[in-house]
C-alpha cells in the first residue's frame, strides 16, 4: 500500500487463497495502490513424491495469465504436468424400446479430443494447490504487496458513494476506495453487504485422493460417467518411481459417506475395487497414496459481482460443478478482467465508481454463464436414470467423437483463449 496515495484509490483484497493472491498481484502489475488482508499460515515445505491432495486443472487461458503476471517460471517444472489430451467416457445402456428396430446397437459413448486438434501446447497443466499458492506468495513479496494477517469483520461507510472503511477481527480501521472479496463461497464481506446468493445443492460430494497406477497414464485426463457419479483420472508426476493419478469422483453424497466412514484399510480395498471397475482396468490396478477427502459441492452465484465499493472473485462470487475442473479458471479470470478494467478507466474515477466496477461485472457474465450452463446441463444430463436420455447422450459422444471440426471447437473453447 503507498501511504503517499490517497486512501481512497487504495485497494483492500479480502482473502489470501489463490484468487486473492492472483487479484493483489495483477493489480499490483497494473499500477493500482493494492494490500491484501487475510491469514498468512505457513506453506509445508515441498517434498519429493509428496503431493497436495488438491491439484487443479489449470487451463491455457489461466497459464497465458499467469506467465503475463510472471508466476508460471517459479513453479517447479517437475511438479507440473501437461495434459495433451482427454477421453471421456459414458455410461452404455440399452436404447428407447420403439427405436430399437431403426437405430444401430448402443454403445458405451466416448470421446477423444486432444491439445493438437485444438492447436494448443497442452489442453491444460495440473497444478498442486500448494505450489501455486508458493509461487504466488514469493511474486506477492518481490512487489513488495502489503499483507495484512488479520481477518476481515465488517464495513462502514459515511456516504453511499465514498470509500469505504474495513474493520478487521483485531479492532484495526483499514481505509480504502474499493474491498475486493476474494474471501471463498462463504464470503463474509458479501454476506456483510447482504447481496444474495442462489444456491442449489448436487446432493454429491467430492471425493479426492491420489493414486499410483499400473499402467503409463500417458499425460492422458481420463473421465467417466458412471452410476455412482462423474470420474475424473488426473494425469501427475511420477511418484515414487510410480506412474501417479489424482482422483475427482463427484459421487451421491450418501454413497461418498459410506465410503468415507470406513477405516482406512477397508478404504483401500473398497476405493481400489470400485475404482478398477469403473475405468474398465485401463489403468492397471489402482492403489491408494493419500487418504480420501471430500467436498460438499454445491452451484452458487451472488445475485451481483460488484456493489458500491465491493467487487467479488472467485468462489465469492460463483461456485460450479468440478466436472469441467474450471472453479479456479473462473476465478483467476475474474483477476485479469478486474485489473484490466481498473487500470483502463478514465483519469476522473475513482476505484469505487460503480459504473467502473459494473464493466467488471459485464466482462465477465458470459464466460460465468456459459461454464454454469455447461458444468450444470451436463451434470443433469448425465445424472438422469431415464433410458431414452442414456441412450442419446452415449450415441451423442460417438457421433461428437467422430466430427474433427466440431472436436477443434470443442478443445479450443475449453482453452477459455
Ligand atoms: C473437489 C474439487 C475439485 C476441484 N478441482 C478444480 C480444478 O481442477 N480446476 C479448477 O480450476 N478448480 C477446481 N476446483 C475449484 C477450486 O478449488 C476453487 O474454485 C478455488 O479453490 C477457489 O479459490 P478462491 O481463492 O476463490 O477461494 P478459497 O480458496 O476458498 O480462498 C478464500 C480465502 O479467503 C480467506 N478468508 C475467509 N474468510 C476471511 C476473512 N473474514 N478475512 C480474510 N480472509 C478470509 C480464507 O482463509 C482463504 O484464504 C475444485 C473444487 C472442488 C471442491
Amino acid at each position: 500500500m503507498n501511504s503517499s496515495r490517497s486512501s481512497a484509490s487504495t485497494i483492500i483484497v479480502i482473502g489470501t487463497g489463490i484468487a486473492g493472491l492472483a487479484s493483489a498481484l495483477a493489480l499490483a502489475r497494473k499500477d493500482q495502490d493494492v494490500a491484501l488482508l487475510g491469514p498468512k499460515a505457513p506453506l509445508p515445505p515441498a517434498r519429493a513424491d509428496e503431493f497436495d491432495p488438491r491439484v487443479y486443472a489449470i487451463s491455457p487461458a489461466s497459464q497465458q495469465f499467469l506467465v503475463e503476471l510472471g508466476i508460471w517460471d517459479l513453479l517447479p517444472a517437475d511438479r507440473v504436468m501437461p495434459v495433451e489430451a482427454m477421453e471421456v467416457f459414458g455410461d452404455a445402456a440399452s436404447p428407447p424400446a420403439d427405436a430399437v428396430r431403426r437405430m444401430p446397437a448402443p454403445s458405451t459413448g466416448r470421446v477423444e479430443l486432444s491439445a493438437w486438434q485444438g492447436g494448443l501446447a497442452a489442453m491444460a497443466w495440473i497444478v498442486e494447490s500448494r505450489e501455486l499458492e508458493r509461487a504466488l506468495r514469493q511474486a506477492v513479496q518481490m512487489f513488495n504487496i502489503r499483507w495484512i494477517a488479520d481477518r476481515y469483520a465488517g464495513l462502514e461507510r459515511h456516504a453511499p458513494d465514498a470509500p469505504l472503511m474495513l474493520r478487521t477481527a483485531n479492532h484495526a480501521g483499514l481505509p480504502c476506495g474499493l474491498a475486493v472479496g476474494a474471501d471463498g463461497a462463504d464470503s463474509p464481506l458479501r454476506e456483510s453487504i447482504g447481496l444474495p446468493v442462489t444456491r442449489s445443492t448436487y446432493d454429491a460430494t467430492g471425493l479426492v485422493m491420489h493414486l499410483s497406477v499400473a499402467l503409463p497414464h500417458q499425460g492422458r485426463a481420463r473421465q467417466w460417467f458412471t452410476p455412482d457419479g462423474v470420474l475424473a483420472l488426473l494425469p501427475m508426476p511420477d511418484a515414487d518411481g510410480q506412474p501417479q493419478v489424482s482422483m475427482v469422483w463427484s459421487m451421491r453424497t450418501a454413497k461418498a459417506d459410506a465410503l468415507l466412514a470406513m477405516d482406512a484399510a477397508t478404504q483401500r480395498v473398497a476405493m481400489g475395487e470400485r475404482l478398477f471397475e469403473a475405468t474398465g482396468g485401463v489403468l492397471g490396478a489402482l492403489t491408494a497414496r493419500t487418504s480420501l477427502v471430500g467436498f460438499p459441492l454445491a452451484l452458487q452465484s451472488a445475485s451481483q459481482m460488484v456493489a458500491p465499493g465491493v467487487a467479488l472473485v472467485g468462489d465469492a462470487a460463483h461456485l460450479v460443478h468440478p466436472l469441467a475442473g474450471q472453479g479456479l479458471n473462473l476465478g483467476l479470470g475474474d483477476a485479469k478482467a478486474l485489473a484490466d478494467t481498473l487500470a483502463t478507466r478514465e483519469a476522473y474515477r475513482n476505484v469505487y465508481d460503480l459504473r467502473v466496477l459494473r464493466r467488471y461485472q459485464r466482462a465477465r457474465a458470459e464466460p460465468l454463464l456459459a461454464m454454469r450452463l455447461a458444468t450444470d446441463g451436463l451434470y443433469r444430463l448425465f445424472d438422469s436414470p431415464l433410458a431414452p436420455v442414456n441412450w442419446l447422450r452415449n450415441a451423442g459422444m460417438n457421433v461428437v467423437d467422430r466430427l474433427p471440426p466440431l472436436k477443434r471447437l470443442l478443445v479450443q473453447g475449453a482453452s477459455g483463449l
